[in-house]
């Protein structure tokens, strides 16, 4: 028996057929570099393994590894060769350096990126996304439970009143998805919250006008920071009511009425 430990973000799914819809979604192919965030007790890691030739899973919970190496085990022997444990914390983890040792003396051909998939702790959901953006030139594409709330916000668009921050850095660098809702009943414990599926896939199609990360974050953070606000107050700080015209806005501008490529462009503008 493992108590679920509410530091670690534990919500163990417990529903097959919730579970099998996520790994269709996912579609795993057996040669795919993937890696799981969060395994816990193995859910969706053993239809993975069965899936795979083998895969990488980052956990933190020490205590709870034994547990999952044994479940996956039992499900299946050959699964003791093809699951591999890195107990780390997913935000100190380095995908550049597991992405190269994977791919290392392997021709241009043969190299393959990351397909990131996961349960996330909910406590620790946004900052696991913007730490996984750094690291989107090497990845394939991402598929994550969250919450449902901020499966909205990611996906939203301008209008909606979940569109903000977290619409405009994931879209900026990704196409996303909402997939499906999942009720809170296909966990034990069951979370407070609904919950659903996100597909992001890593886009380049701004790449080249974004000249500093973390001056288009702030940027971003800054403009939605008093919501009612005009731009001329939310960015006086950022830069000059011409540079806002110059990106073909208007001072008197809200943020929730920018678009993505708004956002791009107004950084451009300040900091090419
Ligand atoms: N995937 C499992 C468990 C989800 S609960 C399932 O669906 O049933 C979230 C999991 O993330 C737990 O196993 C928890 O221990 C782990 N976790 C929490 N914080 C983490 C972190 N910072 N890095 C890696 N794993 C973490």
């Amino acid at each position: 028996m493992h108590y679920a430990k509410k530091r670690f973000g534990q919500n163990f799914l417990i529903d097959n057929s919730v579970i099998n819809n996520i790994v269709d979604s996912i579609n795993p192919q057996a040669q795919d570099l993937m890696i799981e965030i969060g395994p816990g007790l193995g859910a969706m890691t053993k239809p993975l393994l069965s899936r795979l030739d083998k895969l990488n899973v980052i956990e933190l919970d020490r205590d709870i590894i034994p547990k999952l190496i044994n479940n996956c085990i039992f499900s299946d022997a050959t699964n003791k060769d093809k699951l591999i444990v890195n107990e780390i914390d997913v935000l100190k983890f380095d995908f550049k350096v597991f992405h190269s040792n994977e791919n290392s003396g392997k021709s241009s051909a043969e190299m393959k990126d990351l397909r990131i998939v996961g349960n996330l702790p909910y406590n620790i959901s946004t900052p696991v996304l913007f730490h996984l953006l750094h690291y989107r030139n090497i990845i394939q594409d991402m598929h994550f439970m969250l919450q449902k709330e901020v499966v909205d916000r990611i996906v939203s668009a301008p209008g909606n009143k979940s569109y903000g921050r977290l619409s405009i850095m994931l879209q900026t660098f990704c196409t996303t998805q909402a997939l499906f809702e999942v009720p809170p009943y296909a966990f034990e414990p069951a979370p407070k919250v609904n919950s659903a599926i996100l597909r992001l896939q890593p886009s380049f199609q701004f790449d080249k006008k974004i000249h500093d990360f973390v001056q288009y974050e702030k940027l971003v953070r800054e403009a939605f920071s008093q919501r009612r606000k005009t731009l001329k107050n939310t960015l006086k700080n950022i830069c000059t009511v011409t540079q806002i015209e110059q990106a073909g806005l208007s001072p008197s501008q809200r943020a929730e009425e920018l678009s993505v490529s708004d956002f791009v462009n107004l950084h451009d503008v300040i900091f090419h």
